[in-house]
C-alpha cells in the first residue's frame, strides 16, 4: 500500500520535528497535497492511525491540504489551472507548459505539546 509508505516517511520527518523541539506529543499535522503527488488524500487519512501508532503522533488529527496543479505556458507566459490528464495552458491551449504546483506532498505544519511548558506550538 503505497498510502502507507507514503505516511511512514512522513512519520519519520514528524518525529524528527518533535525530537528537536523536545514535544512531549503530537496533536495535528498538516501536509499539503498536490492533485498530481499520486496519493489519495482519503487512503492517507486511513494509513494516519496505522503509521502513527506507538508513536508520539499517536491520536494526532491529519489535516490535508490539497494544492491546485497549475501550469505556465511557454506559448503565452500565462499561468493557468490545469487537469491532471492534460496539462494544457488555460489561456491559448499550447501543450508546451512547465508545472507551477501540483506535484507537492510536503509536511507543512506539526503541532505539538512541549514537555516543559505543555503549549502548543
Ligand atoms: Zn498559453
Amino acid at each position: 500500500m503505497h498510502e502507507l509508505a507514503v505516511c511512514q516517511a512522513l512519520m519519520d520527518q514528524v518525529a524528527g520535528v518533535a525530537a528537536r523541539e523536545a514535544a512531549r506529543r503530537v496533536t495535528a499535522v498538516t501536509l499539503q497535497i498536490g492533485d498530481l503527488s499520486g496519493v489519495e488524500p482519503q487512503l492517507l487519512q486511513d494509513a494516519w492511525p496505522i503509521a502513527s501508532a506507538g508513536s508520539l503522533a499517536a491520536g494526532a488529527q491529519l489535516h490535508i491540504e490539497t494544492v491546485p496543479l497549475r501550469v505556465r505556458c511557454l506559448a503565452c507566459g500565462s499561468e493557468t489551472d490545469a487537469l491532471p490528464n492534460r496539462l494544457v495552458c488555460g489561456e491559448c491551449g499550447s501543450f508546451r507548459t512547465t508545472l507551477v504546483s501540483g506535484e507537492e506532498l510536503l509536511l507543512k505544519s506539526v503541532e505539538l505539546e512541549r514537555a516543559d511548558t505543555g503549549d502548543a506550538a
